[in-house]
């Protein structure tokens, strides 16, 4: 729904893809000289002129637009605004994105390129070049590529930031090195949704929906933030009802017409109830249940029935989920029965305008979180609220990733170091098991990059990366891209510093509504010269210090790795233009917005500008509004060769896939044994698109479960997570630990002091009568111990919280152990080891410090939080392989000598938790249906060549 105003009685909105109104925003005919009065010179009245230049957001994963004011006296970016030209944000921003300017002008950033000169860990460094950095670097990678070594290669990413580039840059160099952080963050609620539609993230369209049901804080800090967020109050200012399952009070929670607080982990029984009401009154949409549910297949492979009819199989629906009863999800969740009740049916009258979304939350907490997902969307498939106004969408239909100038081959490797066996259907890859499976001797590391990612504090199990990192032999080389200092960097043979969102270019899309659009991250001076007719080929020409961009770093580093193209790795590094001469990253984005965009060129040279000096002066393009029910398109005529329609109306083609710009990375099942791919799905007469699964339908029924041996999880099922009570010891309690704050962003935002002196603290949330059992209050100091040790934190005592549950945000405990880092975010703390034992210990709180900033002497506040995930064991799902953030603890009052932010950990239990979960995995080698590592159907970051699926002969 559009947001219109009316003014005057006449209706008005932003001009543009925003489509909203927008009170006071540059009209883009003026952002080259934009007049603003100067606050400072009041009262005064100052003009102050500026240059508006776009650009991206990085501070999280939404990737809003954001408006540079460069100031035309100074040169200077004086602040950022929102770009009411970007389709998603809509010219609004969330606090994070004006903070980009703390960013640029943060007096503890890095600015030049640093060796290690001590030991690691111990603080000594030197200045060095980015050329003898990138020969050093190029030369270990050359030579690990040389001596087939290339498993010991690897790059470990927090935030892309980008779609593809680096996973192009490792399938240049032939190499199955990427590693993410998924499987810390989201990889539960992923897994079931792409187990259902063979998509990984749903796209819900909140604006347009009756009824919206959030797992997660989405209002304030979840998934997609601003732009879902501004389209949830979009949709309940239409009407829309709200719905949030939240054991803790957010601020979404506070918004809800409908807040339910279950007991962690018992989300799934909630959902089977409200389908179980849908399926047994015959609330459901049988049509689209009918056509679009693999329900044959169940029928099939699962059920006694000889006769393959719907009403077979809704009678069988109705007999399996009849025990999931409003008194069931009661009693497992201690929700009121009625509530849930009334839950169930606001749901079955939203109809097709039924919007939903899970995201980290429970899916990311608890055993079996995948399943969580799966009950959801469950909703949504009964419903038909799929691809429909108000409804929520596979992922990649409202995306645009477009081709790139190269797309290098799939490596001719498995990396086992990523992808173990034990994890065949892991979402992504087994990262936070690295220090582990290198302990284990399966594998040591040549050159390790991590890029917006700081392992040692973001990943549970802190102790054991830092154990991995002061071993030389098994880490050779450990590079840490990084616009700022962070805990993991101190262990670095390299520290580079990375540009920020106004530094760099990438190119973005994402899900935030029924649409497609791209977005253009860019270095905002750089844009701004080249729009006055300069030429900068380098981002480091403008950037402050040495500042570069990735995207030239990976160029001109993959260029140094095969210099003279002997390796046929240069190659993929190689103007096009002028060829034996290294791309430039203007060519990258030309070649791109020329010819992967479609209605790009003509937009612009409507404005009388080429694609690229569009997208630089604009920062976004929307290619469509509106996608709708791409599964019910029929399959073109001329796709439709020597066909081959199997018994569940699958449609398998000898046709190529037409080449198109639009390269969404949706994965394609295996074709028949023929080698026909598949096309679509015969509905009628008619040959539909269908979705990207094995069946090509909507999985009730997953037969990959099934075959990979785990059949009893092959449907939508609720089962008992790890800290199910059952699973409990009676002393112990749950501690939610995955929420965010809406003003901080994980590591990079320790350089953001307008956020930081928002929020500094994590105390922990426990309710007044859990409180008063074990006789503490606000402020008092709690012990909270875990199954490898404990830490110390203040209690705040609340009733925003399920009495018995405790929570503790894992944004902040930030630490340095020397001069180096965010001292306006980063307790200064000392380490001691004793074997296998752990201490961290504050040594100086936040303290004002003198700096080219002023306001670094006005800082007032002391408390950095405690870093909790320290004292967290590995938890890796067995079927998604995400870790399950929700612990198992004990609560009790501090000891005499503790102190806030206190830490110990002992690592030999650490192992032992590994290999007790490590003992709950279905392995491969002795569950695959087929010789095979993973189904190939799967989504993979980067994809080896097919042939490397195999698993070894025995
Ligand atoms: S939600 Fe906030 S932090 Fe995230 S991209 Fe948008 S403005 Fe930036």
């Amino acid at each position: 729904m559009e947001n219109k105003k009316k003014q005057n009685g006449a209706e008005t909105f932003y001009p543009g893809p925003s489509r909203i109104h927008l009170a006071a925003y540059p009209p883009k005919e003026r952002w080259d000289d934009w007049t603003e009065l100067d606050s400072r010179a009041w009262p005064q009245r100052k003009e102050r002129h500026y240059s508006l230049v776009p650009t991206t957001c990085f501070n999280c994963e939404s990737a809003c637009g954001l408006l540079a004011y460069v100031d035309k006296i100074t040169g200077q970016i004086q602040k950022f605004e929102g770009n009411p030209e970007h389709p998603g944000s809509r010219g609004r921003n969330c606090a994070k994105g004006p903070a980009t300017l703390n960013q640029v002008t943060d007096p503890d950033r890095i600015l030049y390129p640093l060796k290690r000169a001590g030991k690691r860990g111990e603080g000594k460094w030197e200045r060095t070049t980015w050329d003898e950095a990138l020969n050093t670097i190029a030369a270990r990678i050359r030579k690990a590529i040389v001596e087939e070594r290339r498993n010991e290669i690897m790059y470990h990413v927090g935030r892309p930031g980008e779609d593809g580039f680096t996973e192009r840059i490792l399938a240049a160099w032939g190499v199955d090195g990427h590693n993410s952080h998924t499987n810390i963050c989201s990889s539960g609620s992923r897994e079931g949704y792409q187990l259902w539609m063979g998509l990984d993230r749903p796209s819900p369209d909140h604006a347009n929906a009756k009824v919206i049901l959030l797992i997660s804080a989405h209002l304030e800090s979840g998934h997609y933030f601003n732009p879902h967020a501004q389209r949830v109050i979009d949709g309940k200012a239409n009407g829309a009802k709200l719905i949030v399952f939240d054991t803790r009070l957010s601020s979404t929670a506070t918004h809800a017409d409908y807040w339910l607080a279950p007991y962690p982990g018992s989300e799934a029984a909630m959902l089977l109830a409200i389908a179980n009401y849908l399926i047994q009154n015959d609330l459901y949409n049988r049509e689209f249940v009918e056509t679009w549910w693999n329900w044959k297949e169940y029928l099939t492979f699962e059920s006694q029935e000889s006769s393959l009819t719907f009403a077979n199989f809704e009678r069988a629906l109705k007999d399996i989920y009849k025990d999931y009863t409003f008194e069931f999800a009661a009693k497992e969740s201690g929700v009121d029965e009625k509530t849930i009740a009334e839950v169930a049916k606001l749901v079955a009258s939203a109809g097709t305008q039924f919007s939903s979304h899970n995201w980290r939350s429970v899916a990311s907490g608890v055993s079996g979180g995948s399943s969580v997902a799966r009950c959801f969307f469950f909703l949504n498939a009964l419903l038909g609220a799929v691809a429909t106004e108000g409804g929520v969408f596979p992922n990649a239909w409202n995306k645009f990733v477009p081709r790139p100038i190269y797309t290098p081959p799939h490596p001719k490797m498995w990396n086992e170091t990523t992808w173990p066996r034990e994890y065949p259907l892991s979402m992504n890859e087994m990262s936070f098991l690295l220090p582990h499976l290198l302990k284990d001797g399966r594998a040591k590391l040549d050159t390790y990059f991590t890029r917006v990612y700081n392992p040692v504090w973001t990943n549970p199990d802190g102790f054991s990366w830092i154990e991995m990192f002061t071993d030389p032999d098994l880490v050779g080389c450990y590079v840490a891209l990084t616009p700022t200092w962070n805990e993991t960097s101190y262990y670095a043979d390299y520290v580079l510093p990375m540009g920020i969102a106004s530094e760099r270019h990438d190119l973005h899309s994402y899900e935030t509504h029924d649409s497609q659009w791209l977005g253009f991250r860019q270095p905002v001076l750089k844009a701004l010269k080249q729009r006055e007719g300069h030429n900068i080929s380098d981002t480091r020409e403008v950037n402050p210090g040495e500042v570069w961009e990735e995207n030239e770093f990976w160029l001109e580093l993959t260029w140094r790795i095969d210099p003279d193209g002997s390796l046929g790795i240069r190659q993929y590094a190689e103007s096009k233009k002028n060829p034996g001469t290294r791309l430039g990253v203007d060519e990258y984005y030309e070649w791109i917005f020329d010819n992967s965009v479609p209605g790009l060129p003509e937009k612009a040279a409507a404005e009388n500008l080429t694609p690229l000096e569009f997208m630089r002066r604009y920062g976004a393009f929307e290619i469509k509004n509106k996608i709708g029910k791409i599964y019910d398109e029929q399959v073109a005529n001329e796709e439709l060769e020597d066909l081959n329609i199997d018994a569940f109306g699958r449609v398998f083609t000898r046709a190529a896939k037409p080449a198109g710009p639009n390269i969404v990375p949706i994965p394609l099942p295996d074709g028949d044994e023929d080698g026909r791919r598949l096309a679509g799905i015969k509905v009628g007469d008619a040959i539909k698109r269908g979705f990207p699964t094995p069946s090509g339908k909507l999985e009730f029924y997953s037969r990959t479960l099934n075959d990979w041996g785990w059949p009893e999880y092959a449907i939508p099922t609720y089962f008992k997570s790890h800290v199910h009570p059952d699973n409990l010891e009676t002393d112990q309690t749950i501690l939610i630990s995955t929420f965010r704050l809406a003003v901080q962003i994980h590591t990079r935002s320790a350089n953001a002091k307008w956020l930081n002196e928002i929020a500094h603290t994590n105390p922990l949330w426990i309710h007044p009568s859990h409180a008063e059992k074990i006789g503490v209050d606000t402020g008092d100091l709690v012990r909270v111990e875990t199954e490898i040790g404990y830490y110390v934190v203040p209690a705040w005592v609340t009733e925003g919280i399920r009495p018995g549950i405790v929570a503790c945000s894992h944004h902040m405990g930030r630490w340095k152990l020397h001069d180096e880092g965010q001292k306006q975010f980063m307790a200064t703390v000392k380490l001691d080891r004793q074997g296998t034992e752990w201490e961290l210990k504050r040594e100086r709180g936040i303290e004002p410090f003198a700096s080219t900033d002023a306001d670094t002497l006005r800082i007032w506040w002391k408390d950095a939080g405690v870093h909790q995930n320290m004292t967290f064991p590995v938890h890796p799902d067995p079927i998604s392989g995400m870790h399950c953030w929700h612990q198992a603890v004990r609560v009790k009052q501090a000891n005499p000598d503790d102190k806030p932010g206190d830490i110990h950990v002992d690592t030999q239990k650490s192992r032992a938790v590994y290999k007790k979960w490590l003992g709950m995995t279905r392995s491969a080698d002795k569950f695959s249906p087929d010789r095979t590592r993973r189904p190939y159907w799967m989504l993979r970051p980067l994809k080896p060549s097919k042939e490397y699926y195999r698993l070894p002969e025995e």
